[in-house]
């Protein structure tokens, strides 16, 4: 089939590389000259395992196109898939649609044969509705369908290969058995093929991630109850989550919750409940939990340097929300890193994902190109993020120091093992 992502990101890029590597032909589109001039020359500019791979076999292969020429995409696709951003709104919590609405209303006027119009983007439940609105005039020309994309950044090509369902949300027969051909080489292993209502498949996506970001925060605040207990919250969730009805993931305590999807659906998923009239008293104490455990863990950051960090030299190993991306949305050091800068602190910090620019405004906020530079004679190391790099260090040889401090925010290593070695330890809830 022919295909149109608009919206190369990390949903539009890695959606659009995996379908090509299926044997579609993907015009993937972006506004962002930049972007597809990068990605015309063989840059790839998000890191993502295995995409790189992907994209120079199937860019070779004629597949996969990257172009800002919407017009000639969008009218040779079949199925155009809408995966722009769709962020929190300046001063609401409201998701800000105007990315969607500007590309509905930008490609209206391409369409003369039918088409298929896909929100894979994360939009409140009823935006399809709108859209319908926009598309109006094209009635018969279109159908409108919604289909939220699960994808996790650092494992998106496995996710999109092979989800644990496809969620598609349509009333139209036609749309759906269109659909259901796309997408049968993903779903026909051990996924789901799950067609709903337009508006169910939008509002599971929100449901999901509002869910996940809620076992999350469950299990922080259990942790901070292990710290006053003495109990190990790693022994508690595995505890629970052998138990197949809660589940082993996402029951790893540590900072509060980031990245570019959980803070702004939760926040959506709010909003979303207040027009429907209905309370989500809930999702709103996530929200706040999550908001809470920013400052909590630099107060306790605080407290393990007895309150003296001023000129003290504190290395931050990763800085990205999670692992495997460089995506910095929402990141806890994004809080913690200026804080502790204003007061005094001198930061080295080395991610394996490299600089970031939103500590480039800072005087004494370091990038280091290597683990060995970030940590040597530090006073405080912090693990911020569990990239695998940081799973197996020798904190004596790197540190270079008698009095080493490390504050393990993903409880990587053992306290037991740690007091062995002398190295004062403070971790999550334990
Ligand atoms: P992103 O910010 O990485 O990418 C969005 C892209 O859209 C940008 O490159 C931007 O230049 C482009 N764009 C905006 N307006 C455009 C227009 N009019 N024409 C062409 N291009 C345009 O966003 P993302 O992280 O890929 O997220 C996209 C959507 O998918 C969001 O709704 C998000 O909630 C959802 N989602 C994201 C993830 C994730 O892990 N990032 C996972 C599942 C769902």
């Amino acid at each position: 089939m022919k295909l149109c992502m608009i919206g190369t990101g990390y949903v539009g890029l890695v959606s659009g590389v995996c379908f090509s590597d299926l044997g579609n032909t993907v015009y993937c589109v972006d506004k962002n000259k930049e972007k597809i001039s990068q990605l015309n020359s063989g840059i790839v500019p998000i890191y993502e395992p295995g995409l790189e791979e992907l994209i120079k076999k199937n860019y070779k292969q004629k597949r996969l196109f990257f172009t800002s020429d919407i017009k000639k995409a969008v009218e040779i696709s079949d199925i155009i898939f809408i995966c722009v951003g769709t962020p929190t709104k300046k001063n609401s919590n409201s998701a800000d649609l105007k990315y969607v609405f500007q590309v509905a209303n930008q490609i209206k006027k391409y369409i003369k044969k039918y088409k298929i119009i896909i929100t894979k983007s994360t939009v409140p439940v009823s935006t399809g509705d709108k859209l319908e609105r926009i598309f109006h005039k094209k009635k018969k020309l279109v159908d409108i369908v919604s289909n939220p994309e699960f994808l996790r950044e650092g494992e998106a090509i496995r996710d999109f290969t092979s989800p644990d369902r496809v969620v598609i949300g349509t009333n139209s027969e036609k749309a759906n058995k269109i659909l259901k051909t796309l997408y049968f080489p993903i779903v026909k292993k051990t996924s789901r093929y799950i067609s709903t209502s337009r508006r169910g498949a939008e509002l599971i996506k929100y449901a999901s991630n509002a869910f996940l970001a809620t076992k999350i925060s469950y299990i922080n605040e259990l942790a901070n109850l292990c710290e006053k207990a003495g109990v190990d919250i790693k022994d508690v969730a595995y505890g629970m989550g052998t138990d197949q009805r809660i589940g082993e993931r996402f029951l790893r305590a540590g900072p509060a919750y980031g990245g570019s999807c959980f803070p702004k659906d939760t926040r959506a998923l709010l909003e979303t409940g207040k027009s429907f009239n209905t309370n989500l008293s809930i999702v709103h104490s996530v929200i706040k939990s999550n908001e809470d455990r920013k400052n909590l863990l630099t107060k306790k950051l605080l407290n393990f340097m007895k309150g003296k960090i001023k000129n003290k030299f504190i290395t931050f190993l990763g800085v990205t929300f999670k692992p495997n991306t460089d995506d910095m949305r929402e990141a806890s050091s994004l809080y913690m890193i200026p804080y502790l800068h204003k007061r005094g602190a001198k930061i080295k910090y080395f991610d394996p994902s490299g600089e970031k620019k939103d500590f480039k405004i800072f005087k004494n906020v370091e990038y280091c190109k290597n683990i060995e530079k970030a940590c040597l004679h530090s006073d405080l190391i912090v693990i911020h993020t569990e990239w695998n790099e940081f799973k197996f260090l020798n904190f004596k040889k790197l540190v270079k120091k008698s009095n080493i401090k490390l504050y393990d925010m993903r409880n990587v290593y053992s306290p037991l093992q740690m007091k062995k070695d002398k190295i004062k330890y403070f971790g999550v809830g334990r």
